[in-house]
């Protein structure tokens, strides 16, 4: 349990960042939220937060979407998230939470003519999916929101409904996690997490313009993958039936991390095991965001 929060513009104890049931944002959604990881380096007695500008500067995307003034710049937030990370003094592995909010009390739907609120909290954090070396999917029946209905490219609190459905039909089917469809039946994406398939050693992903959200995660496999392997990614639609014949399938985000997918709708995935491409770049996934790799150090921010 964390002990503080950033709420209504500084930092406050848990238990009194509290908002009404009259707010906006808990009644119809109307909220864009980060998730950030920090990692903890226990070589350096260091506490890493992973690409945390990339995270912010997402988070002001979404926030343009839902027309959201963040009062702060994405510095200034990164600043804050560094403090807060201290006044807590993790050290071990951290999930941070930021959320910019329609904080207006009342009824009525609409984005304009509203007050906006911002808190942030961090928690400790071990996995996101049990079972990362070897997870087993299915495709969910229930469809990704298309952008002219609700634009998954921002990461948006009401939106997740459409990720809660689709995980918790397959988790109740025994799966781990969901696959999710674009209204024409491509691949999208998972319910929080991106997904790459391997096929012929070159690595393929569905583009943003498949109603993804454009992943931190996702863009840092592409950028490893080609820098430090030579292995190519292509951004194009993705067949379901192409899920069944991939030679390796992974899911990749900030929660997730690099997880890999061992079968998908009773179909083992290549020998049913974790690949070889995948087993590579999640090992140096997880060497980078815990800041042990000089090249990438840019990407961590030292909080102590
Ligand atoms: N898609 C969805 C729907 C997500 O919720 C997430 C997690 N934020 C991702 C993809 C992965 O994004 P990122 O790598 O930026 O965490």
């Amino acid at each position: 349990m964390p002990k503080f929060a950033y709420f209504g513009g500084k930092f406050v104890p848990i238990e009194e960042a509290k908002i009404s049931i009259m707010t906006h944002a808990f009644n119809y959604g109307t909220g864009a939220f980060e998730g950030i990881r920090a990692y903890w380096n226990d070589e350096e007695k260091q506490l890493f937060v992973f690409r945390m500008q990339e995270h912010y500067h997402r988070l002001y995307q979404s926030c343009r979407i839902l027309k959201i003034r963040l009062d702060h710049s994405v510095e200034k937030l990164c600043d804050i998230t560094c403090d807060l990370l201290r006044k807590e003094g993790y050290k071990e592995d951290t999930y941070i939470r930021p959320v910019a909010y329609k904080a207006s009390e009342g009824i009525g739907v609409r984005l304009h003519d509203l007050e906006d609120g911002f808190c942030i909290f961090a928690v400790t954090f071990g996995r996101y999916l049990e079972k990362e070396e070897g997870a087993r999917a299915a495709v969910s029946s229930w469809r990704r929101v298309d952008d002219n209905a609700a634009p998954a490219r921002a990461k948006i609190t009401g939106i997740y409904v459409n990720s809660a459905l689709s995980k918790t039909e397959v988790v109740e089917r025994g799966y781990d996690e969901a696959i999710v469809l674009t209204q024409d039946g491509h691949v999208s994406e998972g319910s929080a997490e991106n997904i790459f398939l391997v096929r012929d050693g070159v690595l393929i992903t569905p583009a943003p313009f498949e109603n993804i959200l454009e992943g931190i995660t996702r863009k840092t496999i592409m950028e490893i993958a080609r820098e430090e392997f030579g292995i190519e990614t292509v951004e194009r639609q993705i067949d379901r039936s192409e899920l069944y014949i991939a030679d390796e399938v992974f899911f990749c985000g900030t929660g997730v991390q690099v997880a890999a997918v061992i079968e998908i709708d009773g179909r083992p995935v290549g020998d049913g095991k974790i690949g070889p491409i995948c087993k590579k770049l999640r090992n140096l996934y997880f060497e980078i965001a815990r800041g042990k790799v000089d090249k990438y150090k840019h990407w961590c921010t030292p909080v102590y």
